[in-house]
């Protein structure tokens, strides 16, 4: 069987303070922290994955709060935009709740006939929540304040801003096996049949935009889902074969990860579904301590004293 991509994996975003960070996404927009880890690469920076119960992929938005950091630009070369899916009737309940918190939101408009209640978290980074044209049936992630009938369900969307289509769509189309579904205006929306959600991509052309600065309140890389690591070096050759030049695979404890810019700048990763987040915590206890990779387990106490405290 022809080799397709699952739709979305995680996406990754840069934060400020990491406090901040942990409350909005799970006392505000109701998330679960399924993960509390370090950045791999910087282990004095905390690396937070917020998603579903389970941390299903689709769902997984991870941060990496530096708290002095500068704020960054939405621009050309980025995904500037993403787009959570929520139940039917659920916009009301939002934004009394963006308004109760003192969140910056817009008025609800329309898109591919969907419609979306546009918002920023407190760095600024661009999210909207948007009903799907055709029912979502995930399970959501419940709490005591934002209950399952208005519960954020998972992505459904991410959104490209590009000077030219062409080059990127022909990295969905011809490798990710993504179609263009739609186009109106600027907007391309790109879709998987692969999976049912978080299956969308949309591409906002706009040759006059200037390029984006990628710093707090702006997305670091989105990644793209596959099912095994098999799966994932099959997709590998084809982006060598295409020209690009891509990482070797590496472990990120949760998933097996690849990372390619794709021609319009944009930073991809392909991510495996294997071994998922149950890996070092049981399902119940996702999120509650600290989980550290085995490189860094031997300076833990260091790590845990230069870390900002965060309170659950
Ligand atoms: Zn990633």
């Amino acid at each position: 069987m022809e080799d397709k991509i699952l739709g979305l994996h995680h996406i990754t975003a840069i934060a400020g303070d990491a406090q901040r960070n942990y409350d909005f996404y799970t006392k505000v927009l109701g998330l679960r922290m399924v993960k509390k880890t370090v950045n791999f690469d910087d282990p004095q920076t905390y690396h937070f994955y917020f998603g579903d119960k389970e941390g299903t992929p689709g769902s997984i938005l991870t941060f990496f709060p530096w708290q002095q950091v500068k704020k960054g630009k939405n621009g050309v070369g980025m995904a500037t935009e993403i787009g959570y899916s929520v139940p039917r009737g659920s916009l009301d309940f939002w934004q009394k709740r963006f308004e109760k918190h003192g969140v910056e939101f817009g008025n609800i408009r329309e898109q591919f006939r969907e419609q979306y209640l546009p918002f920023r978290d407190p760095d600024g980074l661009n999210l909207k929540l948007i009903v799907p044209k055709d029912e979502d049936k995930r399970e959501a992630w419940e709490t005591d304040e934002v209950k399952s009938e208005v519960a954020l369900k998972g992505f459904h969307s991410v959104t490209l801003t590009l000077y030219n289509v062409g080059p990127t769509a022909s990295i969905l189309s011809d490798i990710f096996k993504y179609e263009l579904e739609e186009k109106v205006g600027e907007f391309y929306r790109y879709k998987t049949n692969a999976v049912e959600n978080a299956a969308i991509i949309d591409i906002h052309e706009d040759p006059t935009a200037e390029r984006g600065i990628n710093a707090g309140g702006t997305n670091h890389h989105i990644a793209f889902r596959v099912k095994d690591e098999e799966t994932q070096m099959r997709f590998r050759e084809k982006i060598v074969q295409k020209g690009l030049q891509i990482t070797e695979k590496i472990d990120r404890d949760y998933f097996f990860s690849l990372y390619f810019r794709e021609p319009g700048g944009v930073l991809f990763e392909i991510a495996t579904d294997n071994p998922g987040f149950t890996r070092d915590e049981s399902l119940e206890e996702l999120g509650s301590s600290l989980k550290l990779p085995d490189q860094y387990e031997q300076a833990r106490d260091r790590i845990e004293r230069l870390l900002p405290e965060l309170k659950h």
